[in-house]
């Protein structure tokens, strides 16, 4: 059971959030509209399911194969899962069948993998492509110029549907920085995506977290993914 004040604290975080990004969206002007992501590593299922069942939570992403598994008995059902972390190729086959999508898409291993392990299971998985926007070093996601070579490559296999771009911007000092970099992997998804590149309804656009997600929108987000400023700083539970 959830403390009445740890309810609270949830239910005002959840309101905040959803107000900042109503707010951004009517800074952006016309647009999609912006899915809300729950960042849940280290979260409790609990408190997950609580958000779920009072808080309308549809949408929650995991980093860790093995932290969705332990957490899926109680999330499944409850709403739609995301893997939003780095994925070895070795833990795809746990992971497929669980989530809807795997936004870290960032090899052609990776990604016929997942094409392999979907048809064995008679699903088809949602793929973004991660792309590394900071060009940073030692860090996920395929480099700019690489991306859409990476889509054609993978766009004929059957058991994955390429539905858009992910990025985690470098840890920037400047909303001015961090908003460069929203805006340069929006160019590549309109390159990709709203050229008809590829011929996905409702493309999906990841970018944006507790500290960022007002300028991804205003930079044309479609999907922000939010932790922190939802459940509390990562170690919460920890402190109680
Ligand atoms: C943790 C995480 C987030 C959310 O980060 P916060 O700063 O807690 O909002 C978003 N995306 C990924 C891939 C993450 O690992």
């Amino acid at each position: 059971m959830l403390t009445s004040q740890r309810k609270t604290e949830l239910y005002d975080n959840f309101s905040r959030v959803r107000e900042r990004i109503e707010n951004a969206k009517a800074r952006r002007g016309a647009g999609p509209d912006v899915a809300l992501l729950a960042a849940t590593k280290t979260v409790p299922a609990e408190d997950i399911v609580y958000a779920t069942e009072n808080l309308g939570l549809t949408l929650a992403g995991e980093n860790r194969v093995q932290e969705l598994c332990a957490k899926y008995p109680d999330l499944v059902g409850k709403c739609d899962l995301h893997l939003i972390g780095t994925l070895q190729t070795r833990k795809v086959r746990d992971t497929v069948g669980k989530v809807s999508m795997i936004e870290s898409v960032d090899s052609l291993k990776l990604a016929s993998e997942i094409d392999r392990r979907s048809r064995e299971a008679g699903v088809v998985t949602d793929v973004l492509l991660e792309v590394n926007i900071g060009r940073e070093e030692n860090k996920s996601g395929v480099l700019p110029e690489n991306v859409g070579g990476l889509l054609d490559e993978i766009s004929s296999f059957e058991a994955i549907r390429p539905a858009g771009i992910m990025t985690m911007a470098p840890i920037c000092t400047s909303e001015a920085e961090r908003r460069k970099y929203f805006s340069e992997t929006y160019r590549i998804f309109i390159d990709i995506y709203l050229k008809k590149r590829h011929n996905i309804i409702e493309p999906v656009l990841s970018m944006g977290m507790s500290d960022s997600f007002e300028e991804a929108i205003l930079e044309g987000a479609t999907e922000v993914r939010v932790g922190s400023a939802l459940f509390g700083s990562r170690n919460y539970a920890q402190t109680l």
